[in-house]
């Protein structure tokens, strides 16, 4: 930007506006106008990791000293990054040529407190910045934006460099070729550096392969072909491009890339924004991926060819001619290999001059960025089509065994996909923005329940089953079909009654009454008993639905942390002024729920020491990142949680120890944890349990020799863990009991005073019932994560005071993978959820959401829940086993026009032990939308606090009387109403 514009004795470029002077008084207008007039992108807008790491990228030039900026600008981003204030970047309209003018521009119209981001900002309690000379303009010069994408690229390009090995021996053991062509000798010979790791990577991989040694001998074949011999030659050369462009894009991770830059003896004008090394260095990515994703499908037709797989099936189909097996996955990595191909033509060679032919030469980086974040996506589903193929290949080849390293490989596969025996819907939900079925309710239904059964939320999809054992989304495939079917064509005044997971009518009704009506599961009270359930099961009769199973609306893992999480928190609240900071809390057991209580407890800011006796449970708690660090040592687990109490850090420590002798050892020793609970399967002495003195292993062995022995040493045990909890109790640990039943497994054992401690509902999560608090969830129908953080930051708009809601957002955000479409949980009471609601019903109609947002909750909630061993235990009033309640939440939902209904048994605590009832409303924009929403987010927690109200809780009493609701029995009594 050649000509001259002279603001404060900066000499600074404004295209063909240079010859301008600025005087002194205008200085700060002119920063700002910077910003507006820059912050026009257009578009989708960046994906959330992309916009901080442009952030992060930003902050990181500005305290180079380079840009004459002072230290509140990359402060500032820095408290942006802490407190999850993104702006909305768009992704499109840069050149990239000034850097990426338009991206940031949008971050710098945020910190200035400006449109809608601003006041997100705000709300985020941040302060917006004032900007002074120069300023502006060292803000939106400069790469970050691309360089932010090219560094995650980058980072992503390598692990797929990887996987595409691991897929590739699998897949050369599968067509049983020769690993000959990847001795060290040939790679050395031709000795380009990636090409020798390449090989390197397969030999390790197939090592100790008994599927090579079955064809060593006799095998008539002479060559493989090229995409499995020449695989190092290949790989190796994307490796090096990858290498290439990884290099450019380090160095600019620390280059100064703005304009003008100040030195200690002068300030000088360059053109160090030029995107141009970005710009290239995505384009070779998007190249090299390009071409690893052709290898990749050439592969899997080798694999499901029967002319070219060497024996297996063809398609790998179990019955070839009635099955397609993998013909069609081979079709969809054909179609994304063109679109890979179509989008590696480069971007950086396709100037278009800009500012009056000033920028006459651009780099067009954010093109090149969003085209080489497509060819990876691309490219990763093309490797996993890969992987499960290969896989696939395998089964055929049983009982041979892979090499070692493909072994694993393999494991890995089976641990998130089963083995492919008849031909089954692909379940993930359709995703964007666009709708198949006649109104977005029928469409959000569609695409919820292929979420619960998409392979990343449900347990075992190809059983239907979503979790907790059995809980089943639909009855059986047929009737799977069927649902789906009918959500394609019902009408908007029409309603799709389900009867256990199997779609019974369609009647007519009104556009305003839920779309679907489900059931399931529910039994005459005589006949409520497993028995008779599983005989009915097996009949086809009936379905087990579990609570958001056949509801259609699970999310995968983050409800139990966030369950945990609230709990740990009432803890916090009641016991220690909010929060864990300085407290130890003691517990046991790493399983399904309980891996969740070390996260759960750091999120609270505290200390956690969990004994847990199987070592493969601690350790898929570490790679999880649930817990922090682990040791066998009772004295190091000890002396790691007093130093971190001690310093108040949050810490999580898994001990590989039995609950029965770890406590009991506590207790002699004088040690008292600040809270205490425990979540060993002690519901189950059997088959959970696990007694003092024994490995896992030696009581898998007792449990097979001597089951009633087992029994005896298991319920001995859990007597003694008792005895010691009540101890430690007694000493002054707030101690409760966490729903595993525990106290009557000990109590039988003859510790009569078991029943001392407390149940975690009447304790903690009772007074939040009566405020008509409970777990609240919503997903992003389009399947964009940018849309899920909108909503985020919604939420903290909305209620900027809940300081806990705030640490639960910012810790999901950080910590919670999402599983199938995004979404999102938290706790929310009466008043609230109608207005989250409403406002994101308003999001959609504004458009800064793409897509429509479904908002439901597990049927675990204040008014929709008879469970007399959990939710509803020890009622003030003994009403615990009362129906009525739910079924009226079921029938005020229908009323109020939620968009689906449903009324299940048995759920959590089993056939026999509860009813309960759940809803799902849809925000799509629309007016009507926006009623039903008010009507029933208001109406599901009322019933809430009616009921806990009529059971006599004062603290309902009082929240009925805040929020007006009417309680006709109260009416003149002075109560609510009066
Ligand atoms: P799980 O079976 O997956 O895990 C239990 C863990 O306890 C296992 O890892 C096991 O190795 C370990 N264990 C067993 N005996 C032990 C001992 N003596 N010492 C140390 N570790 C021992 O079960 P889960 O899904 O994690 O559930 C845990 C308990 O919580 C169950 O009893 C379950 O019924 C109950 N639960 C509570 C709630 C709730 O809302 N609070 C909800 C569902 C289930």
């Amino acid at each position: 930007m050649p000509p001259t514009v002279t603001v404060d004795g900066f000499s600074l470029r404004f295209g063909k506006l240079a010859h301008v002077r600025i005087k002194p008084e205008q200085t700060r207008e002119l920063q700002l106008n910077l910003i507006r007039s820059h912050a026009s992108g257009v578009g989708e807008p960046l994906a959330v990791d992309a916009v901080r790491a442009m952030m992060l990228l930003r902050a990181n030039v500005l305290v180079r000293g380079t840009s004459g900026v002072r230290p509140a600008l990359p402060e500032l981003i820095v408290e942006m990054l802490n407190a999850q204030v993104h702006p909305r970047v768009p992704s499109q309209g840069s050149v990239g040529a000034s850097g990426d003018l338009a991206p940031l521009a949008h971050l710098a119209l945020a910190m200035i407190g400006e449109g809608a981001d601003g006041a997100a900002l705000r709300a985020g309690r941040l302060r917006p910045i004032t900007l002074e000379a120069k300023e502006g303009l060292a803000f939106v010069n400069g790469t970050q934006a691309q360089t932010g994408m090219a560094s995650l690229l980058t980072h992503d390009a390598w692990v797929l460099w990887r996987t595409a090995h691991a897929a590739a021996a699998m897949s050369l053991e599968a067509v049983r070729g020769t690993p000959e062509p990847f001795d060290a000798r040939i790679h050395d010979a031709r000795p380009h550096p990636l090409q020798q790791r390449s090989a390197a990577l397969l030999r390790d991989l197939l090592a100790g392969s008994e599927i090579r040694e079955s064809h060593r001998e006799n095998d008539p074949r002479v060559q493989d072909a090229y995409s499995l011999r020449c695989t190092p030659q290949v790989l190796g050369a994307v490796g090096e491009a990858l290498a290439f462009a990884e290099g450019l894009v380090t160095t600019e991770l620390n280059a100064a890339t703005d304009n003008p830059l100040v030195f200690d003896d002068a300030i000088l004008s360059g053109g160090n924004f030029h995107g141009q090394p970005i710009a290239l260095a995505l384009d070779v990515i998007g190249i090299a991926l390009a071409t690893l994703a052709g290898l990749a499908e050439r592969r899997i037709e080798r694999i499901v060819n029967p002319d070219l797989s060497s024996g297996l099936p063809p398609f790998l189909a179990r019955d070839p001619g009635v099955e397609s097996g993998f013909m069609i996955p081979q079709i969809a990595a054909a179609a994304l290999v063109a679109e890979c191909r179509v989008l590696a033509t480069p971007a950086s060679i396709q100037s278009v001059p800009t500012e009056g032919n000033q920028e006459d030469i651009v780099p067009m980086g954010m093109t090149a960025a969003w085209k080489a974040e497509r060819i990876l996506g691309n490219a990763a589903r093309i490797v996993a089509v890969e992987l499960l193929a290969a896989a696939q290949g395998l089964e055929f080849l049983k009982p041979l065994k892979p090499g070692q390293g493909v072994g694993r490989t393999y494991a890995a596969v089976r641990k998130v996909a089963a083995p492919l025996d008849g031909d089954r819907p692909f379940t993930a939900a359709p995703r964007g923005t666009v709708k198949s079925c006649r109104g977005w309710i029928q469409e959000a239904a569609l695409r919820m329940l292929m979420n619960n059964l998409d392979p990343e939320v449900a347990e075992r999809p190809q059983d239907l089953v979503v979790y907790g054992g059995t809980g089943k989304a639909a009855r059986d495939w047929p009737s799977f079909d069927a649902i789906c079917r009918t959500l394609l064509t019902l009408a908007d005044d029409e309603t799709l009654l389900v009867q256990s997971g199997k779609p019974v009518g369609v009647f007519t009704t009104h556009p305003e009454a839920p779309r679907v009506l489900i059931a399931n599961a529910n039994l005459v009270g005589r006949w409520a008993t497993w028995g008779v359930f599983r005989e009915l099961e097996r009949q086809g009769l009936i379905m087990y639905g579990q609570m958001t199973a056949g509801s259609w609306i699970y999310i995968g893992t983050q409800g139990i942390l966030q369950g945990t999480y609230e709990t740990f928190g009432a803890v916090a609240r009641r016991h220690f002024g909010g929060s864990l900071r300085g407290r130890i809390v003691l517990t046991g057991g790493l399983g399904g729920m309980g891996g969740a209580q070390p996260l759960a407890a750091t999120m609270n800011e505290g200390v956690c020491l969990v004994v847990e006796v199987d070592p493969a449970r601690v350790q898929r708690r570490l790679e999880t990142r649930y817990l922090d660090r682990s040791t066998a040592s009772l004295d190091e687990a000890v002396r790691w949680c007093e130093d971190a109490k001690r310093a108040g850090r949050a810490v999580s420590v898994g001990l590989v120890g039995n609950c029965a002798e770890v406590l009991s050892e506590l207790v002699r020793r004088g040690f008292v944890p600040d809270a205490l609970t425990d979540q060993t399967s002690a519901h189950d002495p059997l088959n959970g349990y696990i007694p003092a003195g024994l490995s896992v292993e030696a009581a898998a062995a007792l449990r097979r020799s001597a089951p009633a022995e087992y029994v005896k040493r298991s319920v001995g045990s859990i007597a003694a863990h008792v005895e010691a909890m009540l101890a430690l109790k007694r000493r002054g640990a707030v101690t409760f009991d966490y729903g595993n039943n525990i106290r009557t497994e000990a109590r039988d054992a003859g510790v009569a005073d078991a029943f001392e401690i407390p149940g975690f509902v009447p304790e903690y999560i009772r007074p939040l019932f009566c405020e008509g608090k409970g777990p609240f969830r919503w997903v992003a129908l389009s399947g964009d994560a940018t849309d899920l953080h909108r909503t985020d930051r919604l939420v903290l708009e909305l209620f900027p005071e809940h300081e806990h809601l705030r640490r639960w957002i910012g810790l999901a955000q950080e910590r919670v993978a999402f599983q199938g479409l995004p979404a999102r949980i938290c706790w929310l009471g009466q008043g609230e959820r109608a207005r989250f609601g409403c406002a994101l019903n308003d999001l959609v109609k504004r458009g800064e959401i793409s897509a429509p947002v479904v908002i439901g909750r597990d049927h675990l909630d204040t008014g929709s829940v008879a469970s007399p061993f959990r939710e509803t235990e020890a009622m003030q009033d003994g009403s615990d086993a009362i129906a009525d309640w739910p079924i009226l939440n079921a029938l005020l939902n229908t009323a109020s026009g939620a968009g689906w209904v449903s009324f299940h048994h048995g759920g959590g605590v089993g056939i026999g032990n509860s009813l309960h009832a759940g809803q799902v409303s849809v925000a799509d924009g629309s007016p009507s939308a926006g009623r039903r929403l008010e009507r029933v987010l208001t109406n599901d927690p009322g019933i809430g606090v009616a009921r806990h109200a009529d059971a006599g809780y004062p603290e309902a009493i009082d929240a009925a009387h805040r929020h007006g609701i009417r309680l006709p029995m109260r009416e003149g009594e002075g109560g609510a109403h009066d």
